[in-house]
């Protein structure tokens, strides 16, 4: 079966994908079967986007109800439960208008025209360049990909976009010597996700912050990995005292169900007036009616309580098997020594029956869906330790 498969998908797929030799069939909690009816533990939940784990029936039940109605009309006309999603999202961030689109790709490429309009519109329109930092992840399309600053994704790809300028994450002195005139904002993540699970400095945060006010710039988060929950708070930023005028968000916010947002301050969002942005398929019913039941089922009492609890839990567990976790919340990696390949490890681990990811350039990734417990981390860890011996 499963050697059909890899034959037929080489036939008919543009290779731009490294598979692990296994098709999935039904999921289930966090488990996961395949095509040969093999189980599966996964702690990687489609790299941090299923939320709520597998047929959640909530997320069934909702999905299934709006299939019947309506699927797709457009955004010529007033979609209900946009306002639904949006009125949450903004009732629960610092933020005050929302922006849906499809992806984290798109929800940043979002993020660059705000800040750029937000400029032009103030008479400033020399003031256009945005900073990000080495080690980050921003997504694939052109400006997102500039911004991503890692050189191994810019490979025959260039000329990237103009203006966009790079610092090294965690490092004051070389944010501080990027500056310039132009400059405009600063992106960034608060756990690298892509680049190894590296989570931001809280001094560094600081000179951030303190920069920003000082030359009046727009401070983007991408919480497209550590936002709905991962981190044991609905977004990363509420772990730190700073508001930012731009968050996007996309991966979790669907539960498995394609979507991205961009929540901003009135005075940046106003900006973008009729015409300026859009998209066809943002903020799509099944998109809404699914990050509804998200954002419900993650905002209900005590549910980022545990998902603290099972994320220190998590870290222990690697400890105890003589690992060094990093990361908060259910965002974890452990990164390994050069004699050891994490991509060996997560494919042994995926042989025993466990999904594991990989990030950086050798670290293993644990981004579980939300609705994890202590008895799977169990598993895990018993899983990997055997693996690791
Ligand atoms: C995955 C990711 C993206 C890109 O999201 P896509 O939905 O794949 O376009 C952007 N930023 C961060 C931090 C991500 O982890």
């Amino acid at each position: 079966m499963i050697n059909n498969l890899i034959q037929e998908e080489k036939k008919y797929l543009i290779g731009n994908y490294a598979r692990f030799p296994v098709a999935f069939e039904r999921g289930e909690g966090v488990y996961l079967y395949d095509t040969e009816g093999k189980k599966y533990l996964d702690m990687l939940a489609g790299i941090a986007v299923n939320t709520l784990g597998y047929s959640h029936p909530k997320l069934i039940k909702a999905l299934e109800e709006q299939i019947k109605k309506l699927i797709h009309v457009s955004n010529l006309f007033y979609i209900p439960p946009q306002i639904e999603v949006a009125k949450l999202l903004v009732e629960n961030t610092c933020g005050d208008k929302v922006f849906f689109c499809n992806s984290g790709a798109e929800a940043n490429e979002a993020a660059i025209k705000l800040v750029r309009k937000y400029f032009y519109d103030k008479g400033r329109p020399d003031k256009y360049e945005i900073i990000t930092f080495t080690g980050g992840f921003h997504g694939r399309t052109i400006g997102s990909l500039t911004a991503t600053a890692q050189p191994k994704y810019h490979e025959g790809f260039k000329p990237l976009l103009q203006g966009i300028r790079y610092a090294e994450f965690n490092n004051p002195e070389s944010l501080k010597e990027t500056i310039t005139d132009k400059t405009a904002a600063i992106m960034f993540e608060f756990i690298q996700g892509e680049g190894g699970i590296n989570p931001i400095d809280p001094q560094f945060l600081e000179t951030i912050k303190q920069i920003a006010k000082e030359k009046e710039l727009l401070i983007v988060v991408d919480e497209v990995q550590t936002g709905i929950g991962r981190t044991g708070k609905l977004f990363a930023y509420q772990h730190y005292d700073i508001e930012p005028d731009i968050i996007t968000s996309a991966k979790g916010l669907g539960g498995g169900v394609p979507v991205g947002a961009v929540i901003a301050k009135d005075e940046v969002a106003r900006v973008l007036t009729p015409g300026t942005h859009g998209s066809t398929f943002g903020g799509n019913y099944l998109a809404m009616v699914a990050a509804k039941v998200v954002l419900e089922e993650v905002l209900a009492e005590g549910f980022l309580t545990k998902v603290v609890e099972n994320g220190i839990y998590l870290k222990e567990g690697l400890r105890r098997i003589g690992l060094k976790p990093k990361g908060y919340g259910l965002m974890v990696g452990v990164d390994l020594p050069e004699s050891i390949s994490a991509k060996e490890i997560a494919k042994k681990a995926l042989e025993k029956g466990l999904i594991v990811g990989t990030a950086g350039t050798n670290t293993l990734r644990f981004v579980p869906p939300l609705i994890v417990e202590k008895n799977h981390i169990d598993e895990a860890i018993n899983i990997l330790e055997g693996l690791l011996k």
